[in-house]
């Protein structure tokens, strides 16, 4: 089948998408559309070098790097298996945000670590990403965007100038950033169990999200532009909250898990906004 050449393919596809339903079936099998965990290997090692540069590696903090990362590694011991690497990276940026992308990469924005209270509510947040790695979920809405049919069409490595082209296309569509509310569900249930798991207190994440919803609505104590970014990335509502809260009450009792020092020495560079 002679392939549509991969420019062309971008410029026509949001015209193709005004007359395809939200779910994208493939015409030859029917099924819905999922890159493989191949691909999206190969389409997250672009993606990554292409969003780091709107995102760029904080290297000025070499120490909270590697605190971060090893939180995180402590995280992903206790997740349900991953087809994918799963990476943490600090961004170097005031804003308050945490997002994956395909391929298995998080990017914690340093912003977030000033919003931050105690460690549970960092470790809430870095689960809550390992559940949409675990499920996949940047993986199926780039497969079930517009780029569908480019994505299918990469045969791994075969041309790096359209993997490229793709890549650069995926990033500017903002598609990376926007979970769906099912989405958010779906990782926050991963998160309460591999916390669980972990030894860690989920009641963090629990605390993380009521002061996310008390500042987008407006109450004392929070800063509410710092969290729309976040809340923008992961939806917020009070059906959401409800739900954390919901299966946290179910594991019965927990114990509240003390601060690392590598958290504590975080802290102290990075305080909280009060
Ligand atoms: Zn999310």
């Amino acid at each position: 089948m002679k392939k549509t050449p991969v420019f062309l393919a971008i410029l026509l596809l949001p015209l193709a998408s005004l007359f395809s339903g939200c779910e994208t079936i493939n015409q030859v099998t029917g099924t819905v559309f999922l890159m493989t965990p191949e691909q999206e290997a190969a389409l997250g090692k672009q993606l990554a070098v292409d969003i780091e540069k709107q995102y760029p590696i904080y290297r000025g903090d070499p120490n909270t790097a590697t605190y971060i990362e090893r939180l995180g590694r402590e995280i992903v011991a206790s997740s349900p298996p991953s087809s994918q690497e799963i990476r943490f990276h600090l961004v170097d940026s005031d804003d308050v945000n945490a997002f994956a992308i395909p391929g298995g990469s998080i990017y914690v924005l340093r912003g977030l670590l000033s919003v931050v209270d105690d460690e549970s509510e960092l470790a809430g947040v870095l689960a809550h990403e390992v559940g949409h790695v675990v499920q996949r979920h940047s993986a199926k809405r780039v497969s079930q965007s517009q780029f569908y049919s480019l994505v299918g069409e990469l045969a791994l490595g075969e041309n790096a100038g359209e993997l490229a082209t793709l890549s650069t296309s995926i990033v500017q569509s903002g598609i990376l950033l926007r979970n769906s509310r099912q989405a958010e569900y779906e990782a926050d249930a991963v998160a309460i169990d591999t916390l669980r798991r972990a030894r860690m207190d989920p009641r963090g994440m629990a605390r993380f999200l009521d002061k996310l919803g008390g500042a987008s609505s407006g109450k004392p104590g929070g800063a509410l532009a710092a969290v729309m970014q976040y809340t923008a990335t992961h939806p917020l509502t009070p059906d959401r909250i409800a739900a954390v809260d919901d299966r946290i009450k179910r594991l019965g009792r927990l114990a509240s898990s003390p601060n690392s020092d590598g958290f504590n020495r975080m802290k102290a560079r990075y305080p909280s906004v009060k």
